[in-house]
């Protein structure tokens, strides 16, 4: 075990042993227990019916002690200096890892691109990190870095709208405003991502325009009317290729490959959409065609299409010569958006003046069927969900911020004093991040910095994700088979509602999912993330909240446990190293910002 002493000697803020609040022992019969498998005897309500729709509800302590960033935070810091971190390595052929000319391990990099082949594209790399665990059928967590390379200008900030009396009303939502000008279209692609000024970070909630209406709105398929796609194709040219030939000239063998329009990302002004007015929801209907098209049909591959470099896939066939037509129906929830018109009712009338782009994706699909129509090869996809967003202009407008989602990052200094060791002349500097930022209390977004993308960790274990993913059951040491992610809570009726669930719906059996609106917009943190950050000189302050001493005292006992079992689970991880796709997918879907759409589709057409 690593001493408190150690953490002082390196610079990291030693756990505190006392809070301000006595001794806990003096609430008797309360329990403080942090192991979440344990629950008997604790007080709250615990129905004996766990069933779908029941929900339980535990005590504020309970519940306090259990959720703590504190506890995340310990075990993250437990974690880094234990070197359970370990860095995921380029690999060759045979396994062995790669080593540059000067002998140094490669790092495995995944290159990939947000919003590919619109003016908003953006480069990101992830590197990752592994780290062994009882709890998940690849015996690993993942942890993967989203860097940005080369980060476009966002906008420059006018004004922050912090005075907790002016704006009481933002306040009591949650939402931090904040002015910008000069604000880039890509803004409008980040809803729940991370920006930065270099100092200050925190979640996006909503971009508006200048008279506070909403800069985009976001519409999904309709369950009964899915999008489909129909692209057609020189018969001919088909026929001709390799593939083809190979398969008996039998057409048919392209059913189940992937087809990919090169125009993935489509954003164009508003033309021929049809608005229709409802009660409750809005729907807009898109029938989008275009000739002299780029299409790929792509052999299909362990990992989606949609998340690797898509040249690095096989090809089937390649034609300039395409066109296709996209059908879809998409519902928008009023109730989202009503709040911005104030006494104002919102119709479909008044969104379609107010907007003047329309955005959706054409993800790769699966092939369904083809069809020989006169001197062409007509290929349909397989039915799927969409999303179609329209925009109005935000070049000056509002940026909402979720007022939980704060943090700020400065160099590890003491007045003035840097106590880490200097290492080599231009070795990287030791950052410290402030996770308990309280705008309305303390100064952000003041460093006059433009605004930028965040460098963003996500982690595959279910603390992260708040996702449960069904894998194939695996048998333990013992010969028994193991209970996995298996104690955390299925979904309740405080899930998040149909309307947003409506992508996931689709995985269920696959992913549970019991991210909520609050979460998904809060700093994530979990202990792999925590411990990889301090693997890259970023250094988490100790959350200022944390547990009742009682509950602190138990939970440096159950650590002890769990660390020295770490060793032992490297062992287990050595043999079944394999990386669970399932894993990956879904970390990078966070890491890319899908949305639930996208995500349901990367989970789906995942081979595994
Ligand atoms: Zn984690």
């Amino acid at each position: 075990m690593v001493l408190f002493s150690e953490y002082k000697a390196a610079g990291i803020d030693m756990p505190r042993k006392q809070n301000g609040f006595g001794n806990s022992k003096a609430f008797k019969g309360i329990n403080t227990s942090i192991n979440k498998g344990k629950v008997k005897g604790a007080a709250g309500s615990y129905p004996s019916n766990r069933g779908y729709g029941s929900s339980v509800s535990r005590t504020v302590i309970e519940k306090y002690d259990l959720d703590s960033d504190w506890t995340r935070w310990r075990r993250g810091v437990e974690y880094y200096y234990q070197g359970s971190a370990e860095t995921i390595y380029e690999l060759d052929s045979t396994g062995k890892v790669v080593v540059d000319s000067n002998g140094d391990k490669v790092v495995a990099e995944i290159v990939s691109k947000l919003y590919q082949d619109t003016p908003d594209e953006m480069d990101v790399k992830f590197t990752g990190y592994r780290f062994p665990t009882l709890n998940s059928d690849s015996r690993n967590h993942y942890v993967y870095k989203r860097n940005n390379v080369n980060p476009p200008n966002l906008g420059t900030v006018t004004s922050v709208q912090s005075d907790p009396l002016t704006y009481s009303e933002n306040k009591a939502r949650g939402e931090l405003w904040i002015q910008t000008t000069n604000t880039n279209s890509i803004l409008k692609r980040m809803l729940s991502d991370r920006i930065t000024d270099g100092e200050t970070e925190a979640t996006i909630l909503f971009v508006l325009d200048s008279q506070k209406r909403p800069g985009y709105y976001v519409g999904k398929t309709d369950v009964n009317k899915l999008a489909s796609i129909t692209v057609s194709v020189p018969l001919a040219d088909v026929m001709s290729t390799t593939y083809i030939q190979e398969h008996g000239n039998n057409i048919h063998a392209l059913v189940g490959q992937v087809g990919y329009l090169n125009s993935f990302f489509v954003q164009r002004a508003i033309s021929t959409e049809v608005f229709t007015d409802g009660n409750y929801f809005f729907n807009v209907s898109v029938t989008e065609q275009d000739t002299n098209q780029d299409f790929e049909i792509l052999e299909k591959s362990d990992l989606p299409p949609s998340l690797y470099d898509i040249a690095s896939l096989t090809k089937i066939f390649t034609t300039s010569a395409a066109s296709y037509e996209l059908e879809g129906d998409y519902k928008y929830s009023k109730e989202e958006y009503q709040r911005f018109f104030g006494k104002a009712y919102l119709t479909a009338q008044v969104v379609e003046a107010q907007v003047n782009e329309v955005a959706f994706t054409v993800m790769p699909f699966t092939i369904n069927s083809v069809l020989v129509v006169g001197n062409q090869l007509e290929i349909t996809s397989i039915p799927f969900e969409s999303e179609l967003q329209l925009h109005s202009d935000t070049s000056n407008g509002y940026v909402v911020f979720a007022d939980n989602s704060f943090t700020k990052k400065e160099i590890d200094s003491y007045n003035g004093n840097y106590y880490h060791d200097l290492g080599a002349p231009g070795s990287a500097q030791w950052y410290r991040i402030d996770s308990e930022v309280d705008p309305w209390m303390d100064e952000v977004f003041t460093s006059s910095n433009a605004l930028q993308p965040a460098d963003i960790y996500c982690c595959s274990c279910p603390d992260f994700s708040h996702a449960m993913m069904r894998m194939p059951e695996s048998t333990g040491e013992n010969g028994k088979s193991t209970n996995k992610q298996a104690r955390y809570p299925l979904p309740t009726v405080m899930s998040r509602s149909d309307f947003d669930s409506l992508g996931m719906s689709q995985v269920a059996g696959m992913v549970n999912s019991w991210e909520d609106y609050k979460y998904r917009h809060s700093f994530k943190i979990c202990k792999h993330t925590v411990a990889a950050m301090f693997t890259e000189q970023l250094k988490l302050k100790e959350p200022n909240a944390y547990p009742t001493v009682d509950a602190r005292l138990k939970f440096e006992e159950k650590l002890k446990e769990d660390m020295e079992t770490v060793s032992e689970k490297e062992r287990a991880s050595l043999r079944r190293s394999n990386l669970t796709t399932l894993e990956l997918v879904y970390t990078l879907a966070q890491g890319l910002n899908l949305d639930e759409v996208e995500t349901a589709y990367v989970v789906l057409n995942n081979s595994y």
